[in-house]
C-alpha cells in the first residue's frame, strides 16, 4: 500500500508529462472511481482544464487545474491499495485494469490504473476543504521538534495506531511506521504522552530521515505494480531494518526480530533496540474533597460494604432493597448540598480511582449540646485494601476537617458485633461513651456503640 514516499516517487513520475498540458476529454472505465460523480459530468468537467502542476497532500496526489488562466480546483488521487498513475503514449497497449484516463493535448494519456478498484480519481473545486482533516505533513518545515513533541504529549495513546491516524500526522503507513519506531528505539505500544522528549525529538528526526532516504530510493517496491519513471522499482525495501524482517536479525543488536500485532496490523520490532513499555509508578494515594462525580462509585463502595457488614443483622430485603442507584442520588445530593455547613465527605483516590470515602460533620446525636461534638460518621474502603493504612489515612481527614471547623470532640458509632473497627476507633483515642446505644432505622435495631474523643 503507497504510503508517503511512493506518492511521492509517483507525483514527481507524472509531473513532468502534466504540467502545462491541456485535458482534452476523459474516459471513465469505473465510475465508482469518481467517488460520486457521473462520468459524463466528470468528462464535462475535466475537458479544457489546464495542468499547472502535481503536487502531494499526505498520501493524496494533488493535480492543480486552471481554466481561461483562472485557478479552478485540482484533481485529487487518493491511490489506496493498488493505484497507480501512469502518463502512456496513445498507442501503448492498453491496460485493462485503466479505471479513468485522461487524453491530453499532446497525444498522450494520464492512466489511473487501479487492480483492487478502492482507489479515487476526483475533481474538487476546493481540495483544500476536502484534506483539511489531515495532520501535518511530515517533511514541511513548520513539523518541528517542538510541535511534534507537543502533538505526542497531547494524545494518550499508543505511538503506532497513533502515528497510523491521518489526522495526527499524514503520509505515514505501516512500513514507514516500522521503521520510524525501531530507529528511535521506541516500542509500538509506548503511550505518546509518556514518551520523554529526548525519545520525542529521536523519532521526530527518525520518521523525518526515514521518509527522506525512501523518498531518493523512490519508495519501496512491495507489489507488481510500483514502478518508477524508469519502469525499475524503488529499492528502499533493500534498507528495512525491521519492516517484514521477523525472524531474522536486527540490525543492530542482532536479536531475532519480532512479528506482532498492534491494532489489527502486523507490527515488527526489536524488543532489546525498543524495549517494551514499563508501567509507569501507580500513581499515589490520596484523599481529597469529594465531587459529585464520585458518587457513583462512592454508592457503589457503600452498597458493597453494607450489605457485607449487615448480613445477617437486618432482613435481607433491607439489604437487598439497597441499589447503586439510590445510593448515588443520595451521595449527590449530600456532596453537592451537604445538610449542614460542617458537613464534608472525603475521598481516597488513586488517579481517578475510588478506593474509599468518608464522610464527616456535625453530631447526629442530639445532646451535643455541650459543645461543638463532630462527628465521623462512616469510613469505608475497598476489602482489598483493608489493612494498609487507607482507613487510618481518610480518618486522619475527617478528624483534621472537623478540628478546622473548629469541633471540640468526635463521636463514632460501631455496630457492636464489629470488633475490627472497635479496636480501630480504641486504638485512635476513641472511649466507650455511656455503653451500648441502640440505633433504629429503616425499621431493624441494631445494636451499636457510642465512642467519643476529645479533638487536640
Ligand atoms: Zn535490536
Amino acid at each position: 500500500m503507497p504510503e508517503l514516499p511512493e506518492v511521492e516517487t509517483i507525483a514527481r513520475l507524472v509531473r513532468p508529462g502534466l504540467v502545462g498540458r491541456t485535458v482534452t476529454g476523459a474516459r471513465v472505465h469505473w465510475e465508482r472511481s469518481l467517488g460520486g460523480e457521473s462520468a459524463a459530468a466528470f468528462a464535462a468537467c475535466a475537458r479544457g482544464l489546464s495542468i499547472d502542476g502535481v503536487g502531494r497532500r499526505g498520501k493524496y496526489i494533488l493535480i492543480a487545474t486552471s481554466r481561461g488562466g483562472e485557478p479552478h480546483g485540482a484533481f485529487v488521487v487518493h491511490l489506496r491499495m493498488t493505484g497507480r498513475l501512469h502518463v502512456e503514449d496513445a498507442h501503448a497497449p492498453p491496460s485493462p485494469y485503466v479505471r479513468v484516463a485522461l487524453t491530453l493535448d499532446d497525444g498522450r494519456e494520464l492512466h489511473f490504473v487501479d487492480v483492487r478498484k478502492f482507489g479515487r480519481f476526483v475533481h474538487a473545486q476546493q481540495p483544500a476543504s476536502l484534506l483539511a482533516h489531515l495532520g501535518p505533513e511530515p517533511l514541511e518545515d513548520a513539523f518541528t521538534a517542538d510541535a511534534f513533541a507537543r502533538l505526542l504529549r497531547s494524545r494518550r495513546r499508543a505511538l503506532k495506531p497513533l502515528l497510523l491516524d491521518q489526522e495526527f500526522v499524514a503520509g505515514l503507513g505501516n512500513i514507514y511506521v516500522d521503521e520510524s519506531l525501531h530507529a528511535a528505539g521506541l516500542h509500538p505500544l509506548r503511550r505518546s504522552d509518556r514518551v520523554p522528549r529526548g525519545k520525542a525529538d529521536a523519532l521526530h528526526a527518525a520518521i523525518r530521515e526515514v521518509l527522506t532516504e525512501a523518498i531518493r530510493r523512490e519508495g519501496s517496491s512491495f507489489d507488481a505494480f510500483y514502478r518508477t519513471p524508469e519502469g525499475s522499482p524503488g529499492s528502499y525495501q533493500d534498507q528495512f531494518r525491521v519492516y517484514g524482517r521477523g525472524g531474522k536479525p536486527c540490525r543492530t543488536c542482532g536479536r531475532a526480530l519480532r512479528r506482532i500485532v498492534v491494532a489489527g496490523r502486523g507490527t515488527h520490532l526489536c524488543t532489546r533496540c525498543q524495549p517494551a513499555p514499563r508501567r509507569g509508578p501507580a500513581p499515589a494515594v490520596r484523599a481529597r474533597r469529594a465531587v459529585r462525580a464520585d458518587a457513583a462509585s462512592i454508592a457503589r463502595i457503600h452498597v458493597a460494604a453494607w450489605r457485607a457488614a449487615y448480613a445477617g443483622l437486618v432482613p435481607q430485603e433491607h439489604l437487598d432493597a439497597l441499589t447503586v442507584r439510590h445510593r448515588r442520588k443520595l451521595w449527590e445530593h449530600l456532596i453537592g448540598r451537604p445538610p449542614e455547613p460542617d458537613h464534608a465527605t472525603f475521598v481516597l483516590a488513586r488517579g481517578s480511582e475510588v478506593l474509599g470515602f468518608a464522610d464527616a460533620g456535625r453530631s447526629r446525636d442530639a445532646d451535643d449540646a455541650r459543645d461543638r461534638a463532630g462527628e465521623v460518621q462512616a469510613i469505608y474502603v475497598r476489602p482489598e485494601l483493608i489493612g494498609h493504612g487507607h482507613g487510618r489515612r481518610l480518618f486522619a481527614h475527617a478528624l483534621a476537617h472537623l478540628r478546622r471547623r473548629g469541633f471540640a470532640e468526635a463521636t463514632v458509632w460501631v455496630l457492636a458485633g464489629n470488633e475490627r473497627a472497635r479496636r480501630f476507633y480504641e486504638a485512635a483515642g476513641f472511649a466507650a461513651d455511656g455503653g451500648r446505644t441502640v440505633w433504629h432505622g429503616s425499621g431493624a435495631a441494631l445494636p451499636e456503640i457510642r465512642l467519643r474523643r476529645e479533638l487536640p
